[in-house]
Parts: C-alpha cells; structure tokens; sequence
C-alpha cells in the first residue's frame, strides 16, 4: 500500500538527503528511496507553527524505533506547485490499535506541532500498544493556512474540500445502502478514508483521537463520538486536562453548530467526518455494506484559538497526548 517514489533523488538540500535515506515503510526495504523529496524545502506559512519539512522530519524518527511508513497519497491540489506526501506510521506490532489523527484543517497548527513535541512519547505508546499515527494530514494546508483543500476558510457558498471528508462511504440514514455523496470530495479524501478501511483490518481502531483547534470559539469542547459516547472516561480525562492545562472550556449550552454540551462533551453526531467514520458500525463500499472501524473511543478536540498563544495551545495538546497515551497504553 506505500507509494513509494522511484529513486530519482539528486541535487538535494542536507535535510533532504537526510529524508532520503530512511527506509521505505512496505516493499523489500533494501533501497534508500527519496519518500519525502521536496517537503524539505517547501515555504510554510510564517506564524510561530514549525516548518513542515521540520515536523516530518521529526515524524520520521519513528522508523528508527521500528515503525512503518505508509505514503497515503501525494497531496496536489489545485493552485500548489509541488506534491507534499500524506503519511501514515504504524507501530511494529498490529492489533487493536490507538490512531492519532491530526492537521485535517490546516489553519489548526497545535496538533501536528503537539505531535513533533511527543515523539518520544508515542514512540514508548508504540512499544507498549499498536499505533497508527496520522500526524498531518492536510500538509498543503498547513503549508500555505488554508483549511481546506480548495478554499483557505470556511464559507456559506463555496463547498470546502476536507481531507477527512467520509460522506461518500456513510449512509443517508442508518440501515439505508444510499451513501451521502456518489464519490469522494477529492482524490485525498479518497486516499485516507480508503486507507482507513484498509488498515482498520490489522490495526483496528479502539480508540482514535483527533486533534483540532477553532479560531471562532473562545471555549474549547470535547466530541466523543465512539460506542462509548459521552460517558467514555477518556472524555472525561480529556476535559480535566484542558481544563488544567488554562485552556476554557464551554461546560453546558451549545456548540457553534448547536449541538448539546454537557460537561464540556458532546455525544456522537452525524457530520461525515472521518471521526463519524471510525466510530461507524457499518459503511458503504461500492453501494455494498461492510463492517466499518467501530471504534470505542473517538475522542475530537476543539479548543480554542484566537485568543491563545500558539505555545500555549501546543503545550495544552501536548499534554492530551502524553496522559491520555499513558492511559491507553494500559487499556485494552
Ligand atoms: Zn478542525
């Protein structure tokens, strides 16, 4: 499943060549091959977030430990210059597994910095449980602050292109063989929900956690959209870190798109997200139903971003990833 590149590195830059030396994550490994040719060079959007040939570096420092690189998909889309990679790590051992998603909306700048921070901390996680770690998965986005694919923000009149956008492979209603949308929104979508389903076979989720951020709100909120729902004790927890980590929570009312908060929590709703997607029982494949991830514990994080420094913000998803790791590792 890795789309590794043909080896046709040359004239590279020392962090490049750095790159192109880690293994490749599928095939016979015995060839250095240029994975990540070009992320090391590409201009980022200059706001305090690192610089995205920085953070993959640092995700790749995982391969050292054992882990395997899965290139996704290559990201292009319309108005950039040159392919950044989507990628995948998997821990060496399969089985039910944690997923750790972050960067979908490429504005949000904690999580996939949080990530680069925690390295040591999901690479001891991986010893001691299966992991997938998604770390950025709209690296355009966070390249150039766009949040979409197609469209920089969100707007009442232009479709945005998520890169976690699951409509094509969830029903209209529950038991229906319709799914929400004919075909995937772009060839990324595409990529990573199809991987998802893929890699959901040896590595099934038990729990996936998704990190985001929301310029809009100035009281951040917890979804837990698994089987466990609103009760899940990782929710909980995840609240009583955010909370003592200075970051305001919004405990009761509603959330920006009116859906119910209780104790800082929101129960499962139906947004096509790709958290929606591991959480479901069933998905649409070809019109055909199939068992989909199912996962117990989907955890999706919100907080807030306008009025909060960015080290702030990455220290508070920092420290979500290092308890709640701790928690996993010793769960089932
Ligand atoms: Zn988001």
């Amino acid at each position: 499943m890795t789309m590794a590149r043909s080896n046709s590195g040359s004239g590279a830059g020392p962090a490049l060549i750095l790159l192109a030396m880690l293994p490749a994550g599928c095939g016979d490994g015995a060839a250095p091959v240029p994975l990540l040719e070009g992320v090391a060079d590409v201009a980022t959007h200059a706001d305090g977030r690192r610089p995205i040939g920085e953070l993959y570096a640092d995700y790749l420092g995982l391969l050292e430990q054992g882990w395997a690189l899965d290139v996704i998909v290559e990201s292009r889309p319309a108005g950039t210059e040159v392919a950044l990679p989507i990628v995948a790590l998997r821990s060496p051992q399969a089985g039910q597994a944690v997923w750790l998603l972050s960067g979908i909306h490429g504005e949000e700048t904690a999580g996939p910095n949080a990530i680069a921070a925690a390295m040591a901390d999901i690479a001891e996680l991986g010893a001691r449980h299966p992991v997938v770690l998604m770390p950025l998965l709209n690296p355009q986005g966070y390249a150039r602050n766009w949040r979409y694919l197609n469209v920089p923000v969100y707007s009442e009149t232009v479709d945005g292109q998520s890169v976690g956008d699951s409509s094509h492979l969830l029903p209209v209603e529950p038991g229906s063989t319709e799914s929400r949308a004919p075909r995937a929104s772009s060839p990324e979508a595409a990529a990573i929900t199809a991987y998802v389903l893929r890699m959901a076979a040896s590595y099934p989720p038990r729990y996936s956690i998704d990190l985001h951020e929301d310029d809009l709100i100035d009281e951040g909120y917890v979804y837990s959209q698994g089987i466990e729902g609103p009760a899940d004790p990782l929710a909980l927890l995840a609240v009583d870190i955010l909370k003592s980590n200075g970051i305001p929570l919004k405990l009761d009312g509603q959330t920006r798109f009116g859906e119910p908060i209780e104790g800082g929590i929101i129960g499962p709703v139906t947004d096509s997200s790709i958290d929606e997607l591991m959480s479901a029982g069933t998905v649409l494949v070809g019109g055909r139903s199939m068992p989909g991830p199912a996962a117990g514990t989907v955890l999706v994080f919100e907080t807030p971003a306008a009025a909060i420094a960015f080290e702030q913000r990455v220290a508070a998803h920092l420290a979500l990833i290092r308890r709640l790791a701790g928690s996993m590792a010793t769960g089932p």
